[in-house]
């Protein structure tokens, strides 16, 4: 059974909004082993979402479209495809009386328009709307599969999962679905992938699916298979052959990427980090805050980009500058020994280099020093990362909290 995706809205044309939705639903899709082998982006033209359901329901069984519910004059994707199957709409008797609950507790007319949100095809199932006020729409029409879907990211997500998806999971065969993603650092998505080139191209069942994100690349591997044990055993011996190729890069397992790791295992072990900040400017302090409950772990952090600051915030002595210069390996040490002590943290961490697109001190952009102090001892990391400014920055967060567990 295979999916297409429409998102509508033409405001995803114009390049205004991401278009989230299909990336969600085609993550919950593969993980129920439902492959998706188009996707649409259409605006909200009727004429124009009558020719792309066309196009999709010739090619795929199941046709989900997601936008378009409510209740302005641009919203149409009910229409459209009403108008493409030639089924009546009508109204969803709950649907219905929960928009004049909702409009009369605020004292407001239910107009014509907003009746429009009840609306359904005939022959369809509603699928209630959790999250806001327009219902969504599951019709088996001529052998394939449609689905209407709201279009703000809430609705659309707690429909999908809550009465969508059992929807189309119930017409499979009964198999396990697992999926377990592995954490990678010090390696490009092209690299990787290159590497496990042979299994990725062979390997059906479990599936190798490669996630990047900033500074980290992922692998998603997902088995389908009639027991939890036996896909158990197929995601095990997966897990060999790619950690044969690659497993000197792989830090961790699970949906957490490294700065999650890292503020689990500081709360686990009661630890604190400070970080004194040149080359990132306060990127590892927004890391480091990102999460609740932060101030346990992350007392603060100080950003000295000049050199006045560094003597003045740490103490740094205009000596070692003047010897070994801001970037280097003494500056780095004496900045994460400096936070560490303003802080009085466990450990301290220090970011010095060269940000680009010039050469700073003699060093090439992405030529950095990180330095860690812990209570035994201080040390710091020479580390060369390529690509633009925001790249080099965003990645020496990254290996920064891969050389404090090193
Ligand atoms: P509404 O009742 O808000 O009009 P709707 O079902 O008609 O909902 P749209 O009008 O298409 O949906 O979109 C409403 C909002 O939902 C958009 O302004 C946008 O913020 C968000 N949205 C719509 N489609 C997507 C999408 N594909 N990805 C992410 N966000 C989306
Ligand atoms: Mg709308």
């Amino acid at each position: 059974m295979n999916a297409e995706i429409i998102a509508v809205g033409t405001e995803l044309l114009l390049g205004q909004i991401d278009d989230t939705n299909a990336t969600f639903i085609s993550r919950q899709l593969s993980e129920a082993g439902i492959n998706v082998y188009f996707r649409q982006t259409a605006g909200d033209n009727e004429e124009r979402l009558k020719n792309v359901i066309q196009t999709a329901s010739e090619r795929s069984d199941i046709v989900i479209l997601t936008g378009g519910l409510g209740p302005t004059r641009d919203d149409l994707t009910r229409d459209a495809l009403a108008s493409f199957t030639g089924l009546p709409l009508k109204a969803d008797e709950e649907s219905l009386e929960k928009l004049k609950v909702f409009f009369e507790s605020r004292g407001r007319e239910l107009t014509e328009f907003n009746k429009k949100q009840a609306l359904t095809l005939e022959g369809a199932d509603v699928l209630p709307n959790d999250e806001g006020l327009a219902c969504g729409s599951f019709l088996e029409h001529q052998g394939k599969k449609f689905l209407l879907l709201p279009g703000p990211p809430r609705e659309m997500r707690t429909m999908f999962t809550q009465y969508a998806l059992p929807k189309l999971r119930s017409g499979m065969e009964e198999q396990q679905i697992q999926s377990e993603v592995l954490r990678f650092y010090e390696i490009g998505e092209s690299l990787l992938t290159e590497k496990l080139d042979d299994l990725i191209e062979n390997q059906t069942n479990p599936t190798i699916a490669p996630l990047a994100s900033e500074g980290e690349v992922a692998l998603r591997l997902t088995v389908r298979g009639p027991s939890k044990e036996t896909n158990e055993e197929m995601l095990y011996e997966l897990k060999q052959k790619i950690f044969a190729e690659v497993g000197d890069y792989c830090y961790g397992e699970g949906d957490s990427q490294i700065e999650q790791v890292t503020a689990e295992l500081l709360r686990e072990q009661e630890k604190s980090i400070s970080a004194a900040e040149s080359l990132t400017g306060g990127m590892f302090a927004d890391t480091m805050t990102s999460f609740s409950g932060a101030s346990m772990i992350f007392p603060g952090g100080i950003v000295c980009y000049s050199n006045e600051a560094k003597i003045q915030t740490l103490g740094i002595s205009e000596k070692l500058l003047e010897e070994h210069g801001a970037v280097s390996a003494e500056c780095a040490e004496a900045m994460a020994d400096g936070c560490r002590r303003v802080f009085s943290s466990d450990y301290g961490i220090s970011f010095t280099g060269a940000a680009g697109p010039d050469p700073l001190e003699g060093y090439e952009p992405g030529q950095m020093f990180i330095g860690i102090a812990t209570p035994e001892k201080t040390v710091s990391h020479f580390v060369n990362i390529g690509g633009s400014r925001n790249r080099i920055r965003t990645y020496a967060v990254k290996q920064g909290l891969y050389l404090l567990f090193q």
